[in-house]
């Protein structure tokens, strides 16, 4: 017989997060699944990571090692929220067969959990079977569901990342998740490919403004250079940059509510970056402005000096999108 002790998670870590003003102890959990069933998105890397196709009953037993790893490695005591993530959808059950869904949930008992989901996957019967399994009345909402909306324009959705689903899903999401009594989180994704900084930046601000009055938090997700994407083959042609932290910085000092942002990959030429010598520092802004919600601190990190502002300041004015041709 095969044994699962060793099956563990893609990636588990403790950190911190902000709920409601508050910074709490956060484990994030990233699960190894059967994998996304859309499976197109154009900068997406993690999509790779998934079990080759197997029984729905191996799948569960699989996921349920993950979950004793993550027990047996994270004592319940050390952090008091969860961010479950997968390689895709946490609530598709042809990735996470729903006995695997109730038995990581069932683990995470009086836990304040967000799990990341497509919206098509969000059922008021499954939201409310999951907050009844984590709710011991530790939380007043103990369940959040976490969306990568990515931006409010379908057009961008559509053309610049291949989504697959449009605004009006995402609502019809937001409206199940309520009536299964969850919340709701919005993940936003700043410079798809094929935008110019400063579509991008503009699409970031009116983004947040749309999504604020339907979410209860939100966070922006940096767009950064995964392997073996769409994002990468043009990265590698020169015909894509990541976003400068110049710019995640601005959105963030215009938004009108909390966005937390984790510059993942912040400075390096895959990620987030703006010269090399002052990325460190608002990188390192950018994750504390996140838990303290301190606008004083991003008013002043953006007065930086630095010869690369100049540069941002010029790309922002100059940068013209190009066409491809129509025809041949
Ligand atoms: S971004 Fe999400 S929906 Fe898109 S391919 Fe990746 S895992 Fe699937
Ligand atoms: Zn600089």
């Amino acid at each position: 017989m095969i044994s699962f002790f060793n099956e563990k998670p893609l990636a588990c870590w403790k950190g911190k997060d902000v709920y409601r003003g508050s910074v709490l102890d956060c484990l994030t959990v990233i699960f190894k699944t059967g994998g996304c069933s859309w499976n197109r998105c154009r900068m997406c890397g993690y999509r790779h990571e998934r079990y080759p196709p197997m029984a729905p009953a191996d799948l569960t037993t699989r996921l349920v090692a993950q979950m004793a790893w993550v027990q047996r490695e994270y004592p319940q005591s050390d952090y008091q929220m969860v961010k479950i993530f997968t390689s895709g959808s946490f609530f598709d059950a042809d990735e996470v067969p729903a006995s695997a869904r109730r038995a990581i949930l069932a683990g995470f008992r009086g836990k304040l959990v967000i799990a990341e989901t497509r919206p098509e996957y969000v059922a008021p019967g499954a939201i409310r079977e999951g907050r009844e399994l984590i709710d011991d009345g530790s939380w007043d909402c103990p369940l959040y569901v976490a969306t990568g909306l990515e931006t409010t324009s379908d057009f961008i959705r559509e053309k610049c990342i291949d989504k697959g689903f449009r605004l009006r899903d995402f609502h019809d999401a937001v409206a199940a998740a309520r009536a299964g009594g969850a919340g709701m989180k919005t993940y936003l994704m700043m410079k798809p490919p094929f935008l110019t900084e400063r579509e991008a930046m503009d699409d970031m601000q009116r983004s947040i403004e749309e999504a604020a009055p339907v979410s209860d938090m939100i966070s922006m997700n940096l767009c950064t250079v995964q392997n073996r994407t769409d994002v990468e083959y043009y990265w590698k042609r020169g015909m894509y940059r990541p976003p400068y932290l110049w710019s995640a910085l601005a959105v963030l000092a215009a938004a009108p509510v909390h966005v937390s942002c984790d510059p993942v990959g912040g400075g390096k030429k895959r990620g987030p970056h703006n010269c090399g010598s002052c990325d460190f520092d608002i990188v390192r802004g950018i994750r504390e402005y996140s838990l303290s919600g301190d606008r004083d601190l991003l008013a002043a990190l953006m007065e930086t000096e630095c010869r690369c502002k100049e540069e941002w300041e010029f790309v922002l004015a100059g940068e013209r999108p190009y066409c491809m041709p129509l025809t041949r």
